[in-house]
């Protein structure tokens, strides 16, 4: 393999992923790349591509549970790939940048859906990914244009149509997301925004354990019927620990690491989680952050 001789950095910087994860839980990937522009994240992703090795793409990391033995190849962290450019009907921001960043500029920049999802950590490339929001909007409906790399290393564009983004999903998760392109609505009401903004951020400081470690909801909501939070805190879940991993008592979708809890204490008690929630109502939870085991 030529990694290690190519950039001989990229082993050296490769810790443990615990403290570039939310859920604060996790071993060391073999290469750990943090390119600084794109044109260095292309280079990167052509060399891996050639050399075989396989590249799975960090933002803020606070979606994702790594598990304890660490992960094969290499993974490739956005958070140097920055800027912002706002233009008059849209405005393109890299991938790195901070979503929260973005949401809190939402209002002045017009681009009120933006206004409706705050308390989500993260980068802008994760939002765009997962197509982050909550009740009041998601990421998607806002979106343009996304930019991004392919495996080999070619930088493409792609336009947004209908269908490329659906529930914390989009179409996009094969490249590595280098920017987007959210669309500029001059004639929106500001104050609206600012007020849905305020609005939506108390409810869910009120209903989230935003200050704590953990990677967001565990669950995603099973089409249909209750939430999955309803269904966890119904089968008399809040509060059940594995190790330094425990059900938040505050609300029942978020699994926290509260004592230093390893990635087989996250990974048992999602385990439990699905046992008695499916026993109880029936129900088969799905993971909602990526686990890179
Ligand atoms: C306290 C808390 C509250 C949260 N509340 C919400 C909420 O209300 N709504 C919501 O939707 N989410 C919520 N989340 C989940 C999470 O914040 C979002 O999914 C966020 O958008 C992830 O962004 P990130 O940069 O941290 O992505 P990461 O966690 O780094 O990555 C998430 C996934 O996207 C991929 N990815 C990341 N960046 C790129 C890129 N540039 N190109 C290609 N793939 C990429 C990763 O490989 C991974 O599969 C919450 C999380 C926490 C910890």
């Amino acid at each position: 393999m030529v990694l290690p001789t190519v950039f001989p950095e990229a082993r050296e910087r490769a810790e443990g992923l615990a403290r570039r994860t939310s859920m604060g839980v996790g071993g060391a990937p073999e290469f750990l790349f943090e390119p600084a522009s794109e044109a260095e994240a292309a280079r990167l992703l052509a060399l891996c591509h050639v050399a075989g090795v396989p590249v799975r793409f960090l933002g803020g990391g606070t979606n994702v549970i790594v598990g304890d033995g660490g992960v094969e190849g290499a993974v490739l962290v956005t958070r140097r790939l920055r800027g912002v450019r706002v233009l008059d009907d849209r405005v393109d921001v890299a991938a790195g940048q901070s979503y929260g960043a973005l949401v809190r500029h939402a209002a002045r920049w017009s681009i009120p859906v933006l206004s409706g999802c705050p308390g989500i950590p993260g980068t802008v490339g994760g939002a765009v990914v997962m197509n982050a929001g909550g009740h009041h909007g998601t990421t998607g409906e806002a979106l343009l244009e996304v930019r991004g790399i392919d495996e080999t290393g070619r930088v493409v564009r792609r336009e947004v149509e209908d269908g490329d983004v659906g529930y914390r999903w989009s179409d996009f998760g094969e490249l590595l997301v280098t920017g987007a392109t959210f669309r500029r609505d001059r004639s929106a009401d500001r104050a609206a925004a600012e007020s849905l903004y305020r609005r939506a951020l108390a409810a869910k400081r009120s209903t989230q354990p935003l200050g704590e470690r953990s990677a967001g909801c565990t669950f995603r909501n099973p089409g249909g019927g209750e939430p999955a939070g309803r269904l966890i805190e119904s089968a008399g879940l809040k509060g059940r620990r594995v190790g330094g991993a425990v059900v938040s008592t505050r609300h029942a979708n978020f699994i926290l690491n509260d004592r230093d809890a390893t990635a087989a204490d996250v990974e048992a008690l999602i385990g439990v989680v699905r046992r008695e929630v499916r026993a109880v109502h029936g129900v088969r939870l799905e993971l909602e952050p990526a686990f890179w085991a």
